[in-house]
């Protein structure tokens, strides 16, 4: 039988990047994925968000997205904008880069940090016992590993086997979304219906184009037929506009479920496998992404014995909040986006709002990810947020710390007296970095905060530990992330 230290359901988004997270945690890890390469039949996602970009960045592949996309202000709110060009992050923007651009990408690196991946084969099973889980295969094969992660989709496998309660909001209202061509020119833009939004518009090419329609009802299963979508267009636009040569036909919908529990002893779900919701707010890619970035140096902590199973509770603790508030943002633009005179009201009066600063950056700061805030106490506002990438000087020369971060391993970053804080029981495992820095700290939606003498960085960018001129509490952070103290 093979064995891999941790097996992943799914390489979409999610799958791939917790692959990567693990593989730089010098985890044996193995990804199994339903597709035969990376391609997908439409476009899907349309971008990243800015938090997005900052995790990738502290990785050191944000560039091969950058020159991939455009950059642009994503963010936005009930068909607001909201610009994020004076928040304090390098990334003050998102980028427009579709997901069939960005999982080669994803890949690429996957295969760089020489992840295998057993393609054309589904994950239709599991048992699992006291030190594993046996995964079965389609192909009669099974696996054994320490761990099973399902990035399966929405429809995940592994969640149902793992009989994990995934309850939540059944659909209000089904969209197609297509790519075709029309004989007739179309009327370009978005049109609000009674229940929300339609739009044509064209694509690349300029001879193709790209429709997203409300159906007159809810209909299920996301393989519509040619009839369906003439029938959809006749009731918005009153015309089909000839449509023809239609290369991508799907449909999706407004439900919202996210799973009861991330974790079932050794089978975790992380991405669209935990929580599926609307499209609207562009969030289900990068909060999967996200997931996998929280997860992976957890689960290799653990698996290597460094770290108790209970560090595996804080994925759940920290990030089923994050999914639960996407879940809540998506029905709350869902119902804005509908075009009945009481709702337009409504989004005139939140229109209104989000045009005040505070509103703007708090909205702002929520759809771009860069508010996240982790539960670890009370203390500095640095506390359980991410860190900033600031320049440092340290004795290497100048350095951004989300350079620091490339490895994904945690890092105390001393900015008082060099050589002031001891750390040489974690040695092993924490890397001490003692540098300068004299600028300001600021933080998205906070501003100035009071600057630190030092910091403890997860890998996943998230400070748990604040230094105030002394190493109170140092320690009990130190173990309580990253283990005991090795002595010797
Ligand atoms: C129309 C549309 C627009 C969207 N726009 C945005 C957007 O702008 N921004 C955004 O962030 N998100 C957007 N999303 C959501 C985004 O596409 C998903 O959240 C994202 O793909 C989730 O990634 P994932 O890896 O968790 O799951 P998936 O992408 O679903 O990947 C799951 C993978 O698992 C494989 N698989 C499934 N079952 C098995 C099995 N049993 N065994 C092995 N392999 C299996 C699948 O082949 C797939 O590769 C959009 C979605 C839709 C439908």
């Amino acid at each position: 039988m093979t064995k891999h230290a941790v097996v992943i359901a799914g390489g979409g988004p999610t799958g791939l990047m917790l692959a990567g997270e693990l593989a730089l945690g010098k985890v044996d890890v193995a990804i199994v994925e339903r597709r035969a390469n990376q391609e997908l039949a439409g476009s899907r996602a349309g971008g990243l968000h800015s938090r997005t970009i900052e995790v990738l960045d502290q990785r050191g592949i944000a560039d091969r997205f950058l020159s991939q996309g455009k950059v642009v202000q994503v963010a936005g709110f009930a068909m607001n904008p909201l610009d994020i060009s004076d928040f304090p992050t390098r990334h003050n923007y998102g980028l427009a880069l579709s997901q069939n651009r960005i999982e080669p990408i994803l890949a690429a690196w996957a295969s760089e940090l020489a992840v295998p991946i057993y393609r054309e084969r589904e994950v239709t099973g599991f048992t699992q016992d006291g030190t594993g889980v046996d995964v079965l295969l389609s192909d009669g094969r099974s696996f054994r590993a320490q761990y099973l992660v399902g990035c399966d989709g929405g429809r995940s496998v592994v969640r149902k086997k793992a009989g994990i309660d995934f309850p939540g909001w059944d659909p209000s209202v089904s969209y197609l979304i297509a790519e075709a061509e029309m004989a007739e020119e179309p009327a370009s833009g978005v049109r609000l219906g009674d229940k929300g939004v339609n739009a044509v518009g064209k694509i690349e090419d300029g001879k193709r184009v790209r429709i997203v329609l409300i159906e007159p009802h809810v209909v299920p299963g996301d393989e519509p037929t040619l009839g369906e979508l003439r029938e959809a267009l006749v009731a918005v636009y009153g015309t089909d506009y000839g449509v023809h040569n239609v290369t991508f036909l799907s449909r999706f919908t407004d439900m919202a479920r996210q799973a009861a529990a991330y974790r079932e002893r050794r089978v975790l779900l992380a991405g669209d496998a935990a929580h599926v919701h609307s499209p609207v707010g562009g969030q289900g890619l990068n909060i999967g992404v996200q997931d996998a970035v929280n997860l992976g140096w957890k689960l290799a902590q653990v698996v290597h014995g460094t770290s108790p199973e209970s560090l595996l509770d804080t994925y759940q603790a920290e990030r089923h909040p994050i999914g639960a508030r996407v879940l809540k943002t998506t029905l709350a633009q869902t119902a804005a986006a509908r075009g009945d005179e009481r709702t337009n009201a409504l989004r005139e009066t939140l229109s209104e709002l989000l045009k005040m600063d505070e509103p703007r950056k708090r909205y702002a700061a929520m759809m771009s990810g860069l508010d996240i805030r982790y539960d670890l106490g009370t203390g500095h506002p640095l506390l359980g947020r991410r860190m900033p990438d600031l320049d440092v000087d340290t004795e290497s020369g100048p350095r951004r710390v989300f350079t620091l971060l490339h490895e994904a391993r945690p890092v105390l970053l001393n900015l008082g007296e060099p050589g002031a804080l001891d750390i040489a029981p974690w040695a092993d495992r924490v890397r001490r970095i003692d540098a300068r820095y004299a600028g300001a700290w600021e933080l998205p939606l906070l501003g100035a905060v009071a600057a630190p003498t030092a910091v403890l960085i997860r890998p996943d960018g998230h400070v748990v530990w604040v230094g105030d001129g002394t190493d109170h509490g140092l320690r009990d952070a130190l173990t309580t992330w990253f283990g005991t103290p090795h002595h010797g």
